[in-house]
């Protein structure tokens, strides 16, 4: 295939070792035109060979050369890596080296778009390379590795099947009009196995939302009045100094940020300006922020002073919050309670106070009650981890509910045909069976180059 490519794999910085990787037909006898120690045109694949590198007389390095010959390497073309010393001077005089030969520098992702190009893995794969390199907690690391395994293309392949086999038939009965019988069975096993594939992509659109935060965490706000003990709540959180705590109303002005792991999934805090009316713009910024904020989170802590009665300003953030998304956070128990648990019953609430945190427990378990995260760790489902594959799944879906419209309002079976081609296709999408350059240069740019 192609021309040869090669890049730097590992970071540049000093380290240990370094590994410049190539892919093509010529790059075993590009390699061999560099090293001294043996022909590494004769050598069998998959082994390791002690040399040096050389420029002309000059000896550059002294490492260790990978040989693996295609198919059966990452690219399914043939694949050369040196172990190099690490130290950038090095590497990049190496690949300079290398760089003198019929071989040009390789794009961001091209080894991994190349495994993809010649068929060793699908899309969705190869996203899980790019996941699983990005990813930021364990689950995220486990989630991508299901689907490196392909677990997310065989489910997808499978509902593609099924609509193939439909086509299939769908066929026949154009092909014999002249049964009607036909095409009222056809019909029926149309409606059936469709009504079938909806709920089955409903399933997985819903599981996704738990890929989502898997990948990403679950992005979180605190917000209530100043001095309600949202920043002392942070810190009991983080277990960290990290907010400071004053006692002058609206000093926690910028937000702070920090993040924990419940159930290994990361949670992702934002301690917002108090929430009040105001006139100082700098605290406004802050306030503004916060309501948007609110928009944006998975999950919204509010805070009031159990001290207190609730204030219209209390009342009015109330109004704004999603009930399903918020934990009420009736801080200050330590004090004389105003606010009682029972008040809120229609809420998710916890009783706390951060002198000596408690209620904070409840609050993780709380937590993880909202978002099965228990269920999430023991489960073993591969989700759809990006809103590419997000976003045709949805459209595949669309199609499926227009063959059931379709079907109600009698269409003729070729105009049916026309709505589950649309989902067969888009499905194909997912996994890269269907694409288009675009996309390919789209998704690979974010890859690191030598990957
Ligand atoms: P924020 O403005 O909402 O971030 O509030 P802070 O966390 O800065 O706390 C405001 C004040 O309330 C500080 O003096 C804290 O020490 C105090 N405070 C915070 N939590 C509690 C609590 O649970 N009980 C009591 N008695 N005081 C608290």
């Amino acid at each position: 295939m192609k021309d040869n490519i090669v890049a730097i794999s590992t970071a540049m910085t000093k380290g240990a070792i370094s590994i410049i990787r190539m892919s093509g037909k010529d790059v075993i006898s590009i390699a061999n035109k560099i090293f001294k120690g043996k022909n590494l045109e004769e050598v069998e694949s998959h082994t390791i060979h002690y040399g040096y590198i050389v420029d002309q007389e000059e000896i550059i390095d002294e490492v260790l050369v990978t040989i693996m010959k295609a198919p059966k390497t990452y690219t399914m073309e043939d694949v050369v890596e040196i172990n190099c010393h690490g130290g950038i001077i090095t590497t990049k005089r190496i690949l300079e080296t290398i760089l003198n030969y019929d071989i040009r520098l390789a794009e961001a992702g091209e080894f991994t778009k190349r495994a993809f190009l010649n068929g060793r893995i699908d899309l969705t794969q190869a996203e899980a390379v790019m996941d699983l390199i990005e990813s930021k907690s364990n689950q995220a690391r486990k989630q991508a590795v299901n689907q490196l395994t392909g677990k997310l293309s065989s489910q997808i392949s499978n509902l593609r099947e099924k609509i193939k086999d439909l086509l299939a038939s769908i066929e026949v009965n154009i092909d014999y009009p002249e049964y009607y019988d036909i095409e009222i069975v056809t019909t029926k096993k149309i409606e059936e196995v469709t009504q079938k594939l909806i709920t089955e992509l409903k399933n997985i659109l819903n599981n996704s939302k738990n890929g989502k935060i898997i990948k990403e965490g679950i992005k979180t706000v605190i917000v209530g009045r100043p001095n309600v003990g949202k920043s002392s709540i942070l810190n009991s959180l983080l277990d960290e100094d990290k907010a400071i705590v004053t006692d002058i109303e609206g000093t926690t002005r910028d937000i702070v940020e920090g993040s924990i792991q419940i159930e290994g999934i990361p949670l992702n805090i934002i301690d917002t300006a108090g929430i009040r009316q105001t006139e100082d713009i700098i605290e406004k910024i802050g306030v503004e922020k916060s309501l948007s904020l609110i928009d944006e989170a998975d999950l919204i802590l509010l805070v009031f002073n159990s001290n207190e009665n609730l204030t219209e300003e209390d009342k009015k953030l109330l109004t704004k919050i999603d009930k399903n998304k918020t934990i009420i956070i009736l801080n200050k128990n330590d004090l004389n309670q105003k606010l009682k648990l029972i008040d809120f019953k229609d809420y998710h609430v916890v009783s706390s106070n951060t002198i000596d945190n408690n209620g904070i427990d409840s609050l993780k378990e709380k937590i993880k009650e909202l978002f099965n995260l228990e269920q999430i760790e023991s489960n073993n489902t591969t989700y759809l981890s990006n809103a590419r594959q997000i976003s045709l799944v949805n459209k595949a879906l669309k199609s499926l509910e227009e063959v059931i419209i379709g079907i109600k309002e009698k269409l003729p079976i070729d105009m049916l045909e026309i709505d589950l081609k649309q989902a067969f296709t888009l499905l194909g999408e997912v996994i890269g069976e269907e694409y288009s350059d675009e996309i390919l240069d789209h998704l690979f740019a974010n890859f690191c180059v030598g990957k």
